[in-house]
């Protein structure tokens, strides 16, 4: 069995995956689906099993951190089977962090058994805090239980980053208000860029608002001081003087920092995305299913260290330009 780490052509070293569990989600939040999505059937995901196997081969090359995503990956009916389970390499010592993104509607359910299994932090989208844009971006009117989800997890003394995609249309002048509420809660607070990815019903142009402009605003208030947090990814953080919290910034368009990264994703069907903006993938569930997994994961993943690109090229070139990325963020997983 290889027991080399990951390097890419660009030597850079993969130590985090984000494993997608399942493309379904109980919400339909206008930037990442569209209201009638059509998922996949359930025999194409990989089952319990085949997610703990895969992971582990991960794991045996040097991956120190699992982000498990979706769609929505607390719909999953045998989720708290997988964290039990992958939890066990926490133990084990052959894993930094398990950690989970969510958007919170199921959270109440499970905040302290995620807790007890060594989950430290998580991190929960919500794009607004106003009841009637919630509904009316999610298309379902859940805020009170994705609220209660969040005091559920603070109880359960789980880190929570709330992840906040900026939308020019929609929640531009509620920024500064959430940036507050997350400080005084005690939650970082990340803004994300909305990505060209999926064909949804609104025009992208429409919807994205450059983050530069936005933290020029937030600046004519607040004093923000850099700080040394350096995930890998793509966030670039710091501290508010004035709310003493923590802030993101990921900010694909406006500034690309793939020469850091270090993270691949998989879908829930085992196809292996090396990057968030390309369409090229690596199957997996092949190779697992075969007579000999070992040997033929590996193999796939050296392949899929070769194939990884210097950066993503997306862009958000105009009005009514096609997505740079004909999948939608539900299926690798954000
Ligand atoms: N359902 C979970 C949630 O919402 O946290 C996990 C999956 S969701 C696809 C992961 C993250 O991707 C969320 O923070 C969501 O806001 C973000 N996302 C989805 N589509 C996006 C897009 N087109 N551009 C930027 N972020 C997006
Ligand atoms: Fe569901 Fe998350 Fe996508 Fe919203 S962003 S539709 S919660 S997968």
């Amino acid at each position: 069995m290889s027991s080399q780490s990951l390097t890419d052509g660009f030597g850079r070293q993969i130590t985090y995956l984000r494993l997608s569990v399942t493309d379904r989600c109980d919400l339909r939040c206008g930037y990442c689906m569209s209201e009638n999505m059509s998922f996949l059937p359930k025999r194409d995901l990989l089952n319990l099993e085949e997610l703990e196997h895969l992971s582990a081969a991960f794991i045996n090359r040097g991956v120190r951190k699992i982000r498990i995503s979706g769609g929505e990956p607390l719909v999953r009916r045998d989720i708290m089977k997988l964290m039990g389970n992958l939890s066990k390499h926490l133990d084990s010592g052959d894993l930094d962090e398990l950690t989970l993104t969510t958007n919170a509607t199921q959270l109440s359910r499970y905040a302290g058994e995620l807790k007890a299994m060594g989950v430290g932090r998580i991190n929960i989208s919500l794009d607004t805090l106003d009841d009637d844009k919630f509904a009316q971006l999610t298309r379902r009117r859940v805020l009170k239980t994705v609220l209660e989800g969040i005091e559920a997890a603070q109880n359960a003394g789980l880190k929570i980053k709330i992840n906040v995609v900026a939308l020019a249309d929609f929640n531009r002048d509620e920024i500064p208000s959430m940036i507050e509420w997350a400080h005084k809660e005690g939650m970082d607070l990340t803004l994300i860029e909305v990505m060209p990815l999926g064909e949804v019903e609104e025009d992208r142009f429409d919807q994205y608002l450059p983050l530069t402009a936005l933290r020029d605003e937030l600046e004519q208030d607040w004093t923000l001081e850099p700080i040394d947090k350096n995930t890998g990814g793509p966030a670039r953080y710091v501290r508010v003087r004035e709310t003493g919290g923590v802030l993101g910034f990921i900010t694909p368009l406006t500034n690309n920092f793939c020469a850091g990264c270090n993270r691949v994703r998989v879908t829930c069907t085992g196809q292996i995305y090396m990057c968030l903006g390309h369409m090229d993938c690596i199957d997996l569930r092949t190779a697992l299913r075969g007579s000999d997994p070992e040997t033929a994961l590996n193999a796939a993943l050296d392949i899929a260290m070769l194939r990884k690109p210097e950066r993503h090229t997306f862009d958000i070139a105009g009005p009514g330009a096609m997505p740079a990325v004909e999948r939608h963020m539900s299926v690798t997983g954000g």
